[in-house]
């Protein structure tokens, strides 16, 4: 819970420029006036991001992303309908008041609506979008706490709002309708069977060369400092150094171990809390058995391919 005091501040602190660190439900985000250009600087000084990685813009209402838009097709309207709000970002053509400070010089902009009363109250009590990258320094993992944010960014930002850990854990799933085939362009715990089961057939930007792939998606992103190795089983971790393997099924002996939840839904949810927690033990490498790879893991998948690329 967060007071309502600690709210009216942080609502202020937004409308006068500032940045301030927020929970929602796939990790916390670093918030600012995503009609100011000026806390959009901030944001990208404060997490040492590249200016060619655009920032997605958090919304409290349909309404609010519409006003953000230069058109709102009916895929847009089906997909609000049914995950909104939720962990899906929308990438559709900007309206000319979204700066391309904001957009990396795009002419789309990425649109969300948080399932975070956290997050909601904010937009809501600030009365405006609100920009938000996670709360960490660029390519680094997400925070899923606030103690995550304040150990990276602590002394950077304006506030922090706490409001325990996020429930989704990772990123968000952002797809773009900005061109005419719906494509996905990260994949996140909304899966593209359950976007093709509202809105028809979604391709992947690998597997149509026209389109761009996403800005900002680099091959190495989401990663602990330790060393991260996916491996399909124990006898495969590395046999120098002191390491932790991360596993689900098979337990290994005499290693530090830690046994990941089951199902994609509780993993997700852990996963960057438990490697967190492994950086700052201070192993030499981190080894993670490699999850099914079924379509309901992709999410997950995505994320620990580019946390051990190398
Ligand atoms: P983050 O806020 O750190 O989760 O990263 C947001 C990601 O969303 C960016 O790295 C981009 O990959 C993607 N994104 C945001 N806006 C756009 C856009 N206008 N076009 C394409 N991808 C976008
Ligand atoms: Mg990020």
């Amino acid at each position: 819970m967060v007071d309502p005091a600690q709210m009216e501040r942080a609502a202020a602190l937004i409308r006068s420029g500032g940045v301030v660190a927020f929970p929602t439900e796939t990790v916390y985000g670093l918030g600012a006036n995503a009609l100011d250009p000026k806390a959009i600087a901030r944001i990208y000084e404060i997490k040492q991001r590249p200016a060619t990685s655009p920032l997605i813009v958090h919304v409290s209402s349909v309404n609010m992303a519409k006003r953000l838009v230069k058109h709102w097709p009916p895929a847009a309207e089906l997909l609000t309908a049914e995950f909104w709000p939720g962990p899906l970002t929308l990438v559709l053509p900007k309206a000319d008041i979204v700066s391309p400070a904001l957009t990396a010089g795009l002419s789309t902009v990425g649109l969300r609506m948080p399932n975070h009363p956290v997050a909601l109250a904010l937009i809501e009590k600030s009365g405006l979008p609100i920009a938000a990258p996670s709360a960490n320094r660029f390519m680094g993992l997400s925070p899923t706490t606030a103690e995550h944010v304040a150990r990276s960014l602590g002394d950077r930002v304006d506030l922090i709002l706490d409001d325990g850990p996020s429930k989704i854990g990772i990123e968000s799933t952002v797809l773009s309708l900005a061109e005419n085939k719906a494509t996905l362009l990260r994949p996140g715990m909304i899966s593209r069977a359950q976007i093709e089961a509202i809105i028809g057939p979604v391709a992947l930007p690998d597997s149509i060369g026209t389109a761009h792939p996403s800005p900002g998606l680099h091959e190495r992103h989401y990663a602990p400092i330790t060393p991260l190795y996916m491996v399909e089983k124990t006898s495969d971790t590395p046999n120098s150094g002191r390491g932790v393997y991360l596993y689900l099924s098979d337990a290994p002996m005499g290693t530090h171990s830690i046994q990941m939840p089951e199902t994609p839904a509780a993993y997700a949810e852990v996963l960057y809390n438990t490697l967190h927690l492994c950086d700052a033990s201070g192993y030499d490498w981190i080894a993670i058995e490699t999850p099914p790879d079924s379509a309901d893991w992709a999410g997950i998948h995505d994320r620990l391919r580019r946390a051990s690329f190398r």
